[in-house]
């Protein structure tokens, strides 16, 4: 059966590594933004080099950039079956243009997890991490974008009876045991 799972949760909650983890268990694509658009910088493409300004800074890359990267990889063969995103949806208007999109391409979103972590963890985590944008002004920032355009799709979600939300703040294992029971009835 088609399974469609979005991943909340702020930068550092530990959602990359559980959406690499279940989309593993169930032999779904996991299907990552931030890897995508990393990929695009690494390889010097047009998409990379627009990008890269508003990564360095911490702020959400426009939408128009964006859309278009989801719509084509929703519409791959592989992504008949199902698909974790991670990182997408960002702001509202992502959320409903993946809405309309996901009626059009006859698929529907079962399940969006949200991972909740203390600030006070995630910028602990993410400074440990030492990814290019994991330096702590860039951090503060990706923050307050996520408490400003990221955390209102928590209520977008909620009202649509999808949202399931788990503390992020246990071991690795736990995190994966309680989503494992989750999408495996
Ligand atoms: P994190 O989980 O640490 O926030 P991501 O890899 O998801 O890391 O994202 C890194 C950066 O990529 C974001 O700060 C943002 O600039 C850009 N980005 C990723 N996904 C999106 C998206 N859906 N919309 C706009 N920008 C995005």
């Amino acid at each position: 059966m088609a399974k469609g799972l979005i991943f909340l949760g702020a930068p550092g909650s530990g959602k990359g590594t559980q959406a690499v983890g279940l989309a593993d268990t169930l032999a779904i694509p996991h299907i990552s933004t931030g890897d995508m658009l990393r990929q695009a910088i690494a390889d010097g493409t047009g998409l990379g080099n627009q990008a890269k300004g508003y990564m360095d800074r911490g702020e959400l890359v426009p939408d128009q950039l964006i859309l278009g990267l989801i719509e084509e990889r929703l519409g791959h063969k592989d992504a008949k079956a199902g698909w974790i995103l991670d990182g997408f949806p960002r702001n509202v208007n992502q959320a409903i243009f993946l809405d309309e999109l996901l009626v059009n391409i006859g698929h529907r979103t079962h399940w969006v997890i949200n991972l909740k972590v203390p600030d006070e963890v995630i910028v602990e985590r993410l400074l440990a991490r030492g990814r290019a944008d994991d330096n702590e002004a860039t951090i503060r920032n990706r923050l307050l974008v996520y408490t400003e355009q990221t955390a209102p799709l928590m209520a977008y979600y909620q009202e649509q009876g999808k949202l399931y939300s788990l503390d992020g703040n246990q071991p690795v294992e736990a995190i994966a045991a309680s989503l494992e029971k989750l999408v495996k009835p």
